[in-house]
């Protein structure tokens, strides 16, 4: 019988963890606060936004929002960021993306100061996580971790395979996964033989974002599966990138779409908003 690896109920214990140090912090006049600049009016980033503010909400961080018309320019934006990387009552900032098509996304992340930086984009940040004394985690990678530590699931020794290549998930999972001594192999869109790789996989991480594309003859006999995709199936349902009622059966643990990384992935960005303002208050 396969575990179902419950990021909801994991997230929430995080997020009450969270709650208890923030108060401490606020108890010692130590206020945190997080900035989040959104440019334009993509549905998407709204909800998103909004998720993120009542996040902070509930663990008692203050949110400021910076909505800002589709139509301001990098010089604006850029700014901005330089007063809020200046500000001491601000501990984090994230800008949400995509950002209108004339930015230079790059360079707009490139300009939030490294300390601030909570969803670990800045190059900075993922240097250090290449070098293995990262502070700052990108939130989905750090928020698989997290699930596999609560569910006690050994790494060290174990070969992991990584779906997917993206710097914002599958680079620095595979990082994080060589830090705890797994075996990793990181498989991409032009990687052959897919099925005969995850195979072999003791830990399959999918971070494709291709609707049930992880059939059950592609995954080993009591393997781990973390499913990190968010897509939408035939009926328009979130779902994964696994095809869970197939692969299910076959796994000894596997997170579920929705309720696996996603809530993980929220709660991540509190942890690393924490993180950096205890750092800044010099804890
Ligand atoms: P991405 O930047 O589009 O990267 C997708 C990766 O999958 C690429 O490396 C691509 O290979 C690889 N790929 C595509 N088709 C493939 C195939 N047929 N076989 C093998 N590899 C293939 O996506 P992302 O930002 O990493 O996100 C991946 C998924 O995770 C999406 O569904 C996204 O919505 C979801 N996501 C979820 C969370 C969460 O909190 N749950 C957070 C972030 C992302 P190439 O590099 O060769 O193109």
């Amino acid at each position: 019988m396969y575990r179902i690896i419950d990021g909801k109920k994991t997230a929430e214990q995080v997020l009450n963890k969270i709650a208890v140090e923030v108060k401490e912090l606020k108890d010692n006049s130590k206020d945190i606060a997080l900035a989040v600049i959104i440019v334009g009016d993509n549905p998407a980033s709204r909800v998103y936004v909004n998720n993120k503010k009542k996040d902070c909400a509930l663990v008692g961080i203050e949110s400021y929002e910076y909505a800002l018309p589709a139509d301001t320019s990098q010089e604006e934006l850029l700014a901005l960021i330089d007063e809020l990387n200046q500000r001491k009552d601000i501990n984090g900032i994230l800008c949400q993306l995509p950002l209108p098509g004339h930015f230079d996304e790059k360079a707009v992340l490139n300009a939030i100061s490294p300390q601030k930086d909570v969803d670990a984009f800045h190059p900075v940040n993922v240097g250090h996580i290449m070098i293995g004394d990262c502070l700052l985690l990108p939130c989905t990678p750090a928020g698989v971790m997290e699930l596999l530590k609560a569910y006690d699931i050994p790494i060290a020794g174990r070969h992991c395979v990584i779906i997917g290549r993206s710097n914002i998930v599958g680079k620095p999972m595979a990082m994080l996964m060589l830090k705890e001594n797994a075996t990793v192999t990181v498989c991409h869109s032009k990687t052959v033989d897919l099925a005969g790789i995850t195979r072999q996989a003791d830990i399959l991480i999918a971070a494709v974002g291709q609707a049930k594309m992880i059939k059950a003859d592609m995954v080993k006999e009591g393997a781990v599966v973390i499913d990190v995709g968010m897509n939408r199936d035939e009926n328009s349902k979130l779902c994964g990138d696994v095809d869970f009622d197939g692969v299910a059966p076959k796994t000894s643990a596997i997170t579920p779409v929705p309720g696996g990384v996603g809530p993980m992935t929220r709660a991540m960005l509190l942890a690393n908003t924490l993180t950096a303002a205890k750092v800044q208050f010099g804890e």
